[in-house]
This record gives structure tokens, C-alpha cells and sequence, in this order.
């Protein structure tokens, strides 16, 4: 049996078609034109055979190596930051983000003709794009106001979402948390002056229960999860039962013990690892995608018969100190569920040689607060953790949220005649930093130095620490030391 092109009733190909076709697509890349050299697939069962695809692969193939069509036949280009060395090149063509959006759409009910989206992904990595097209998909308005866009600071998001009646907001986990904190900070009511929101779409990062919650409470909104990355574009989509269905149209997924790189079974973590079955642009097969997710094992009561699965963070994301072990998405999880307890949800984790160091704001930093749910934190997190209580604006300066540049339309004239700005450069006509009064520079200056201090003492501690401890491993013998 074949696949043909553009018939009206078309039987879905099998598994082992669709893989086998997605596989010879690949092969039009010059990275897998050498990788799977002497490699065949007849069927799934042969996938396993298979190297694996790793990140170093994709870094070393920028930017062209996993192309498998002309790089004018892409329709996005897209890169990781590069922070840590050479970037990853992404390319992705029209009809599979179609093919992403219509699922996004399909999974989300409250997407309809009515929805005004506040999409707060940053321009430039590509989810956004899907979020685009799922709005195009149902019909709806698209705003889009990439967080890291200078022309959307936060202060003109919370104004879009009061003036627009915005309907669904999609962004980072952390967002809605700033967004709150910025609107109960102009004094508005979130439920009352921003209660036009009703969902909300939360992606790359880690989106632990007790942040969930959080986020869900405040805003009375229901959280839709979204699961992908840069490469792999997306994974998985929140149902309405609140579980994170894998996207098994789009990608055939292969969950592997970290260690052994074998299936684990349902209930059991593992590594997500995927094959492109739709990408035609930049196809992967066995990317090892570095994420640790934990399979799943009742059927979700949605009715979806695509497996669901509770995403746990990258593996390098886990933390090992006195003896202990947990990842960021526990610590996180039991940080949000303790700064929930003392009714704040901003807080900052520093985690340091000998201990987690999680400093929390709060209104009044001297009320006392429950010991138990310290205990339970230090229990939950399964590590040394001290907590240090601030005050308002300690840990979320507020007031930096405000000052962002103005910014205008690039230009080299500017008329002097006319009242208003005098720009002489161009970079002055383009840009317009605020400008401090005496009180402000003050305020910013104070809280500079305390930052500064806190660092030193907390320095000086983990260094006073690391010597002790070398000196009594020393006179011990090397006894107590790790
Ligand atoms: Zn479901």
C-alpha cells in the first residue's frame, strides 16, 4: 500500500510506512546522508537499530548539515542563543507547523472564533509560530508580544490584556507569576480588571503542580501545558483533564533509560528521544533530546489514546548535595507549595556548595511563619535548605518591570523646531532610556549595595564552609568527606 497525494478519503499510511518514508526524508540531509549510512528501516521494530541523533550532532551540522531541502525552501530560521558556544540552527516549513497548530487547536476547546491571544513567547523561538497559525487555525486574534520584545514590556502587556479583553495568554511558566505580581503592584484586581483571561497556554520550562496551582488560582484560568523545544518543535499538548498528551501524529517517541538507553516501562522516568514523522525541512531521527519525563500509566479519561507524561526537566537540571538528590522541577514544586504557606509566590533559589538558599519575599519579613512548613519544604526537597525571609522588592524589583526603553522608528532626521524629543544620534532617535529623579537613582543605589553585601556574605560563607570542610576531612582522615 501507498500513500498517494491529495485523495479526499485516505486511509492512514501505517506506523511502519510513515517511519519509513520520514526516514528517507531524512537521508536528503547531508548529516544523515553519512549517519545512516549502511543503516536500513523496514518497519518500527528496526528503529532501534538506528544511531542516535545527539545535541552535539546538531551543533557541529550548523547551519546547514540537517537541511533536506534548499535552505530558501524553509519558511522559519530559527537558533538557540549560543550562550554556551556555537548555536543550534533550527528550519522548519509551513505545513507542519499547520500540522502542530491544528493539533494545538483540536486539543483546546476554548480556542474558538471569540479568542484573543496574548502570545508572550519570544519572537524568536519558533512555538510562537505555532501559536500564530493555531490562532489563524481557529479563526482568532493573534497579538504578538514576545516577552523580550522592548516594544511589549510587561507594563503595555498588562494594558493589552485590561484595553483588549484578552481572552488567553501563552508564555513561560514565570510570566503570568510577574504579570500578577506587576498588575497587584498598579493596584488592580486581577479577577476583576484582568478577568477577561480564561486560559492560559504555559512552555519551555518546567511547570511543577504546586506552580500550576499557583497560576491557576490566581488568574482563574485553566493551564494548558506545552511541551517542545527549538528542535524538536512540539511534543506534547495539555488535555482538559490537565494531562500532557505526546503529539504521536507529528513524532514517533521513544522514552530511554538514562543510563541504558533501553525503553523503560509505564511509570518508570526516562529520556525522551523522537523521530520526525512530518518535518520535511530539518527531519530527526532518535534525537536524544536530553529531557527526563515520567511515563504515565492510566489512560487519561479524555478519551486520547496518545500516551501522557509528567515532564521532569533536562537531566543536567538535577542537583546533588549532602548526599541528597533532587531536580530543579521537585525543588521548584516544594518551594512554590512552602512560599504558598507565607502567601507569596516570589521567592529566588540559590543553590550553593553546602545547601539550597531560598530567599522569599514577603510583605513583613519579620512575621514568623509556620515551622512545619519548613520541615515539609526541607522533607519534599530532600536536601539542605535554609530559608532567609526579605522584604517587598527584594527578590522581584517591581519597579525595574517599569522602566524599560521607549522605543521609535529608526531615523536620521530629527526636526528641532518641533516640541518634544531632541534626539542627536541615531541611537538617541531610536532609543529612550528613562530618566531617573534623585529618589529613584537613591532607591536603586541602596538596593544595589544590599544585593552586593548579600552576595559577599553568602560568598564568603561558602568559601569559609569549603575550607572547613577540607581541613576537617583532613584531621578525620578523609573520614565524613563524601
Ligand atoms: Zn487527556
Amino acid at each position: 500500500m501507498k500513500a498517494g497525494h491529495g485523495e479526499a478519503v485516505e486511509p492512514p499510511a501505517s506506523r511502519d510506512e510513515l517511519l519509513r518514508s520520514a526516514i528517507e526524508r531524512a537521508r536528503r540531509s547531508p548529516f544523515y546522508a553519512s549517519h545512516l549510512e549502511g543503516h536500513s528501516l523496514v518497519g518500527r521494530a528496526d528503529l532501534a537499530s538506528l544511531p542516535f541523533t545527539r545535541k552535539e550532532d546538531l551543533i557541529e551540522a550548523s547551519p546547514f548539515g540537517m537541511l533536506a531541502v534548499p535552505p530558501s525552501k524553509a519558511w522559519h530560521y530559527h537558533e538557540s542563543s549560543g550562550t554556551t558556544g556555537k548555536p543550534i540552527s533550527t528550519w522548519s516549513g509551513l505545513p507542519e507547523l499547520k500540522q502542530m497548530a491544528a493539533r494545538l487547536h483540536g486539543m483546546v476547546p476554548e480556542l474558538d472564533e471569540e479568542t484573543i491571544l496574548l502570545n508572550r513567547f519570544p519572537l524568536f523561538a519558533p512555538v510562537s509560530f505555532v501559536f500564530e497559525e493555531a490562532l489563524r487555525h481557529a479563526g482568532a486574534c493573534h497579538i504578538a508580544a514576545g516577552n523580550m520584545s522592548w516594544d511589549v514590556p510587561f507594563t503595555r502587556a498588562l494594558e493589552f490584556i485590561q484595553r483588549l479583553k484578552v481572552t488567553a495568554i501563552s508564555s513561560l511558566p514565570l510570566e503570568p507569576i510577574l504579570l500578577s505580581e506587576l498588575a497587584r503592584d498598579q493596584g488592580l484586581d486581577l479577577r476583576k480588571d484582568l478577568g477577561s483571561v480564561n486560559l492560559i497556554f504555559c512552555g519551555g520550562a518546567v511547570l511543577p503542580p504546586a506552580l500550576r496551582r499557583g497560576i491557576e488560582h490566581d488568574w482563574e484560568a485553566r493551564i494548558v501545558e506545552i511541551y517542545g523545544s527549538n528542535e524538536t518543535m512540539l511534543m506534547g499538548v495539555g488535555c482538559t483533564e490537565g494531562r500532557l498528551h505526546l503529539c504521536r501524529e507529528l513524532l514517533e517517541f521513544e522514552i530511554l533509560h538514562p543510563d541504558t538507553y533501553e525503553p523503560v516501562g509505564p511509570g518508570e522516568a526516562g529520556i525522551v528521544t523522537i523521530t520526525s514523522l512530518v518535518q520535511e525541512v530539518m527531519p530527526l531521527v532518535r534525537y536524544v533530546t536530553g529531557d527526563l519525563v515520567r511515563r504515565e500509566t492510566e489512560r487519561c479519561p479524555c478519551g486520547r489514546a496518545d500516551e501522557t507524561i509528567e515532564v521532569l526537566g533536562r537531566l543536567e537540571e538535577t542537583v546533588e548535595l549532602g548526599g541528597g538528590r533532587a531536580m530543579h522541577y521537585e525543588i521548584l514544586d516544594a518551594a512554590y507549595e512552602f512560599a504558598d504557606t507565607l502567601g507569596t509566590r516570589i521567592f529566588f533559589i540559590l543553590i550553593r556548595p553546602h545547601e539550597l538558599r531560598l530567599l522569599v519575599e514577603l510583605d513583613d519579613p519579620t512575621r514568623a511563619h509556620p515551622i512545619e512548613a519548613e520541615k515539609r519544604l526541607a522533607e519534599r526537597i530532600g536536601l539542605p535548605v535554609t530559608v532567609e525571609k526579605l522584604g517587598p522588592n527584594e527578590v522581584l524589583d517591581r519597579s525595574a518591570m517599569f522602566r524599560t526603553p521607549s522605543i521609535y522608528k529608526p531615523s536620521v532626521i530629527s526636526d528641532w523646531r518641533r516640541p518634544g524629543r531632541k534626539p542627536i544620534t541615531i541611537m538617541e532617535a531610536l532609543l529612550e532610556w528613562p530618566k531617573f529623579d534623585g529618589e529613584t537613582l537613591f532607591h536603586l543605589g541602596k538596593r544595589q549595595i544590599r544585593n552586593a553585601l548579600r552576595r559577599r556574605r553568602l560568598t564568603r560563607e561558602d568559601r569559609r564552609l569549603a575550607g572547613s570542610s577540607s581541613s576537617d576531612a583532613k584531621t578525620r582522615g578523609r573520614r565524613g568527606a563524601h
